[in-house]
């Protein structure tokens, strides 16, 4: 999807960098919904039949970003297929669905996936934005305008489009989440190509609007050519758009395109015609009107052939110079198309209305509604939903400390222990059960939280098990009990006075 051979380009040169999402922790990115969508069924087609099972993916994914610290903002697709697309998303749609796909001129089908997320979406509180084309312009354009600081995509038609930051490759590996990073700068400094150039290898190469591309036309000779452009400090795009006006280029083509036909010369004196003419009526090259000179400098001939040999000479450093941009000019030329203005104007051109901030920050999660929603369109087990989502909010909570939280209140009781996650250093910290919460049993959750990020916010009540254990080690299992009374006196007795159940 996207440019071709783009991603190879970047990987050849070690471009990406795979990264651990909590070291991502703090960013807001935008995330091309259509991917993820065709990413979680494809997970859940291999495994189950029930058409909404991919909202179970999605809600462990949308998890895993929150747990993270990282905030999402989803860009959503038009329903109307641009127009320019529409090859390409013919033949998408008949692989997926067969020849009866083929016939849908927009994205009506998808469209039902499309809402079953937003519901979640909304009850999460998590923005998601469409875009007046395609997503991954949306995407790039929240980037570029410093939205959000990077774009989730495997679309790499989003740096035509002027990205700046792309996260891609979402894996999931022992519970911890991980994406290659993708910036301009280090695409500028290892492969040296910025936004017009990708649009120059989308032309050559091809993308979602012109499959093909030039033909015989690879990503090396593209490269090659954008290298060549770029020693020479030329614009690649204003270069293409002014190739078939370049006079220069046309010669030197003319040139370099010999096709006078050699005719007989004279074996004496090496100019076009033969011994026994010019032994009559001479040679107009030797100036005589009889006979002709032995051996003549055959650079005096001014038949057509050795005159354009001589300019092939005379040009040969120009022939030489332009020669690779010569190539790859006659065969994009071919097409009476190329450059397709329509493809520049849909990468350059910025047709979605301007954002504000407001529209990419999250608000406040909506408890009831995630379990109601998730309860009604999966079946998934209510005390489940509540164990991984409270993991998550009070990650948030932590994380980002958000200030639009009105309802939503966590708060610790007490450290129970000292643990490890996946070699990370944590508590197993203890936490009020929240009052709209009927489904799990307990009167308290338990999660794993990393003594750092823990420290920072509840200092006392680490001091206070810190210096517990301290004791504890003395005292024993008797002094434990005395000290979970001390510190959690007030906070025990306001949770547990009217047992619900
Ligand atoms: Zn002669
Ligand atoms: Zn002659
Ligand atoms: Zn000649």
């Amino acid at each position: 999807m996207g440019v071709i051979s783009l991603w190879s380009i970047l990987d050849e040169k070690d471009v990406g960098q795979r990264t651990n999402l909590r070291d991502l922790s703090g960013k807001r990115l935008a995330v091309d919904l259509s991917i993820w969508i065709l990413e979680l069924k494809r997970a859940n087609n291999k495994l189950h039949d029930s058409a909404n099972f991919f909202l179970k993916n999605l809600f462990y994914r949308i998890l895993g970003f929150l747990k993270n610290g990282i905030q999402i903002v989803f860009a959503i697709d038009a329903l109307h297929v641009p127009s320019l697309k529409m090859a390409t998303f013919h033949k998408r749609r008949k692989e997926s669905c067969g020849a009866e796909g083929g016939r849908c001129n927009d994205r009506s089908k998808f469209q039902i996936y499309v809402n079953k997320c937003v519901g979640l979406f909304d009850k999460f509180g998590i923005p998601y934005l469409t875009s007046s084309g395609e997503a991954e312009a949306l995407c790039a354009k929240l980037n570029k305008n410093g939205l959000v600081d990077a774009c989730l995509t495997g679309d790499g038609d989003v740096f035509c489009y002027g990205a700046k930051h792309v996260y891609r490759n979402l894996q999931k590996l022992k519970k911890e989440y991980y994406v290659d990073i993708y910036t301009t700068d280090s695409i500028q400094e290892k492969v040296c190509l910025d936004q017009r150039s990708f649009v120059v290898l989308a032309l050559l190469c091809g993308c979602d609007y012109n499959k093909s591309g030039v033909k015989s036309i690879g990503h090396k000779k593209a490269l090659s050519l954008l290298r060549n452009f770029q020693e020479k400090k030329i614009d690649p795009l204003d270069r293409m758009l002014g190739w078939r006006s370049n006079t220069e280029l046309k010669n030197l083509q003319e040139i370099r395109t010999n096709t006078a036909k050699k005719d007989p010369h004279c074996y004496r004196c090496h100019h076009v015609g033969d011994l026994t003419a010019h032994d009559t009526t001479g040679c107009s090259s030797c100036t005589t009107n009889v006979g002709c000179t032995v051996n003549a400098d055959a650079d005096t001939c001014y038949c057509e052939w050795h005159q354009s040999e001589r300019k092939l000479a005379d040009f040969k450093e120009d022939l030489t110079k332009f020669k690779e941009e010569l190539d790859v000019r006659e065969k994009a030329l071919m097409d009476c198309n190329f450059p397709n203005k329509e493809i520049i104007h849909e990468f350059l051109v910025d047709k979605n209305e301007e954002i504000s901030l407001d529209k990419v920050c999250s608000s406040e999660p909506d408890v009831i509604g995630i379990v109601c929603y998730m309860l009604d369109k999966v079946r998934m087990d209510g005390v489940d939903i509540m164990r991984h989502l409270i993991t998550a909010l009070v990650h948030i909570w932590l994380i980002s400390s958000p200030q639009n939280w009105h309802n939503l209140k966590l708060e610790p009781i007490s450290i129970l222990r000292e643990s490890k996650e996946n070699f990370r250093l944590c508590y197993e910290v203890k936490w009020k059960k929240l009052e709209v919460d009927t489904w799990t049993e307990e009167d308290y959750y338990t999660t794993h939280i990393e003594r750092d990020l823990f420290k920072q916010h509840y200092s006392e009540m680490v001091k206070e098990f810190v210096s517990s254990q301290g004791q504890g080690k003395q005292v024993g299992f008797r002094k434990r009990k005395s000290d979970d009374n001390i510190t959690n006196q007030t906070t025990i007795d306001s949770i547990f006075p009217k047992k619900k159940k």
